[in-house]
């Protein structure tokens, strides 16, 4: 579908395939404006961007820590990333 929806809230492909250029902010004007516009009025896009998040945060803090200085605090990030999937285990 073309048109004034595209325009203004972009698609789900689009969004997706823009995720990580509009994490690292490297989206300008038009473009990332309407990345930000999908996201708002998609669940399905908001949802996979909140977990791309959490997955590059966490690979930022293990990059860091190099090597880690504590253990636990790999377990606490992976911890809080299965807390946000919501995933109750059974
Ligand atoms: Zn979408």
């Amino acid at each position: 579908m073309t048109g004034i929806g595209y325009l203004l809230h972009g698609s789900h492909e689009e969004t997706q395939r823009l995720m990580s250029e509009h994490a690292e902010g490297e989206l300008r004007g038009y473009t990332r404006w309407r990345v930000s516009r999908h996201l708002v009025k998609c669940d399905m896009c908001r949802a996979l961007y909140r977990s791309f998040l959490e997955a590059l945060a966490a690979l930022r803090k293990l990059g860091r820590a190099e090597p880690p200085p504590k253990p636990e605090i790999a377990d606490s990030v992976v911890a809080r990333i299965r807390e946000s999937e919501g995933e109750a285990g059974s």
